[in-house]
């Protein structure tokens, strides 16, 4: 099939670049003419495991193409996807969908008589019915179809995610449009991964539902942490003992800084705010968001209280910055209003990323970005590990002892066992685990 993507970004592209590896013949579209310079050129603008591979050989076998060019491969497809960004709009929380309608605009004005829209982005329901609105006022006779089709990928896991969902939703009730996806999806169908066929508006509202859910189970698990460290239980022996329930279900079930990223804290505040729109309201979600929002800063106070509150002068050493490890993805990162808190809070702030340093440039302001994670020790008074990289898994403790001012670690995704910490010799602070008794 030949498919336009509009919209080369995290989503875009490997959906496009996936898509061709099926065998289909792909045209990824951006506004953005660096990008598309850059991916003409055989550079990948993100960090996603794999997808530099995945691209190149796709691009070599004449299944894919980048060109800013939106008429003329609109004009030749038989399927094109929306997948540009859908930001929290600014003052309100509202899903900013300006960049989905003027796609849809530009899709409109070139669009063959027979084709299906697809809309990939993250939108609030109802927002298929504006898009289609939008085509027929230009495109009065064509026959043509607007689903949805929501993404459910991970960054830092998203080819596996795209080639071996848990599902695939699409929301259409037009059986041109079904028989299209079915084509467009044929290799995973064949892989025996779920096809959930629904209406637009049910599939627009699942996306919403599914990262509420998730990110309502991060905060009951935090939530869940600090109870355990006020009595004396381990977070992590109680999630255990909770996920191997099958209702339950272990994942998503780590406690931690709180929630950021890309998705989840506009995906969250988007739900909010349908909610209220059409009088119901997610109560439920809103207290998510509002448990959330503090806990960054309650972060700030943990390490500043493995000083006895004061940090006043002291110098942190932040391990991991991007929201989540395997991406260099910084959108809303808990690790931005933790630095903010911890310098409102005195301290001097070293940083180290194996992936996001370019990223953190453009995010932080007054901190000293290091070579690596012993860099970032030397001279500190505590190494905090923000975002959990495989690196910072096996640091060498003993070696940090001898360069940091004071050991201490604070364990904000309890990567290490208490007892080994302190055994080296450092001050031990973890989430929802009772404290070490050696210290
Ligand atoms: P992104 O910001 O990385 O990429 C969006 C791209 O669209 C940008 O490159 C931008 O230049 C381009 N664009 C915007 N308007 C355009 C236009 N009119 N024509 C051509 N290109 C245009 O965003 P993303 O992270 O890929 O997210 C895209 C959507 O997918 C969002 O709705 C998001 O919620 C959803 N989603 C994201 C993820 C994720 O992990 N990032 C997962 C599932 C769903």
């Amino acid at each position: 099939m030949h498919i336009t993507m509009v919209g080369a970004g995290y989503v875009g592209l490997v959906s496009g670049a996936c898509f061709s590896d099926f065998g289909h013949y792909v045209v990824c579209v951006d506004k953005d003419e660096k990008k598309i310079a850059a991916l003409n050129k055989g550079e990948i603008p993100i960090h996603e495991p794999g997808l530099s591979d995945l691209v190149a050989r796709n691009v070599a076998q004449g299944r894919l193409a980048f060109v800013t060019d939106l008429k003329g491969a609109v004009s030749r497809s038989e399927v094109v996807f929306i997948a540009v960004g859908t930001p929290s709009r600014r003052g309100d929380g509202h899903a900013d969908l300006s960049h989905v309608y003027a796609a849809a605009r530009e899709i409109a004005a070139s669009l063959p008589e027979s084709a299906v829209v697809v809309t990939k982005s993250t939108v609030p329901v109802g927002t298929g019915d504006e898009v289609e609105r939008i085509i027929r006022e230009e495109k009065k006779d064509a026959k043509f179809a607007v689903v949805s089709n929501p993404e459910f990928l991970r960054e830092g896991a998203a080819i596996q995610d795209f080639k071996h969902p848990d599902r695939i939703v699409i929301g259409t009730e037009d059986a041109f449009a079904k028989e299209v996806m079915a084509e467009v999806y044929r290799p995973l169908h064949l892989n025996a991964s779920p096809i959930l066929y629904t209406s637009r508006r049910t599939a627009e509202l699942t996306k919403y539902a599914a990262n509420s859910f998730l990110a309502t189970k991060i905060t009951f698990i935090n939530e869940i942490a600090d109870l355990a460290e006020k009595v004396g239980a381990n977070v992590q022996e109680v999630a255990r003992g909770i996920g191997l329930d099958n209702r339950i279900g272990s994942k998503f079930l780590h406690a931690g800084p709180g929630f950021g990223g890309s998705c989840f804290p506009k995906d969250t505040l988007a739900l909010i705010k349908t909610g209220q729109d059409h009088e119901a309201p997610l109560r439920i979600v809103e207290t998510v968001v509002a448990v959330n929002d503090q806990r960054k800063r309650a972060m700030a106070r943990k390490v500043a209280n493995a000083f006895g509150g004061n940090i006043r002068g002291k110098t942190i050493a932040v391990l991991g910055i991007t929201f989540k490890p395997n991406t260099d993805d910084m959108r809303d990162a808990p690790s931005i209003p933790l630095i903010t808190a911890l310098q409102d809070l005195g301290a001097a702030i070293r940083v180290f990323d194996p992936i996001g340093m370019e990223q953190a440039k453009k995010v932080f302001e007054n901190v000293t970005f290091c070579r690596d994670a012993y860099d970032c020790a030397r001279g500190s008074h505590a190494i905090v590990i923000v975002t959990e990289w495989e690196q910072f898994r096996a640091l060498d403790l003993k070696k940090m002892a001898t360069i940091m001012a004071a050991p201490v670690i604070v364990d904000l995704r309890n990567v290490y066992s208490p007892e080994d910490v302190t055994r080296n010799g450092f001050h031990y602070c973890g989430v929802g685990r009772p404290k070490p008794l050696a210290y």
